[in-house]
């Protein structure tokens, strides 16, 4: 089972904050939040962290231009939802490989007040490709993932920068470097 890439290049949870992990996690435990905001300057390069399908590619609602891509992972499948995004590179049904860039970060939908330290990607690991509010039809990335980057920035390598460090689960102090495909 090939493993999953993270979205960024630099990976990390909106103000170190478990509000902005997944979970009902929001106004003192009572309000869900279906995914991870990961801190990202406007205009990211975000990243599909796996080969798929490219099954939409537009605008929905809060979420505002929305990126899914649905893609296998240890015999499930999965949709990949890419949030609040300023640019979407490809056309719905493409096919895509890990590691491809697929967006660049916004603030569309009802993240258009987000700046400074706010902006962000918002992040969900689906089980259906339209779930409805709630945390239904979600998993915790931190399940796929192993944790959720609180406190930690992990630093996602791909390509020929790859070959240069050619290391896996690097430790570096407070940072966590992981080898790119
Ligand atoms: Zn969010």
């Amino acid at each position: 089972m090939a493993a999953l890439s993270w979205p960024l290049a630099h990976n990390t949870i909106r103000r170190q904050v478990k509000n902005n992990a997944f979970g009902n996690v929001r106004n003192g435990g009572t309000r869900p939040h279906q995914g991870w905001d990961l801190y990202a300057p406007l205009f990211t390069p975000c990243y599909a962290i796996a080969d798929g399908k490219i099954e939409w590619a537009r605008p929905r609602g809060d979420l505002g231009n929305l990126v899914l891509l649905r893609f296998e992972h240890g015999r499930q499948i999965y949709w990949a939802a890419y949030a609040h995004l300023g640019v979407i590179f490809p056309a719905e049904g493409a096919l895509i490989a890990r590691n491809e860039p697929i967006a660049l970060t916004g603030t569309t939908g009802n993240a258009a007040s987000m700046s400074g330290d706010d902006l962000h990607l918002h992040f969900e690991i689906r089980t259906m490709p339209f779930p409805g509010n709630g945390l239904g039809g979600r998993v915790d990335p931190a399940l796929l993932y192993g944790y959720a980057p609180i406190g930690s920035t992990i630093v996602q390598t791909r390509g020929e920068s790859r070959t240069a460090s050619g290391v896996k689960g690097l430790l570096v102090p407070g940072v966590n470097v992981l080898e790119g495909p």
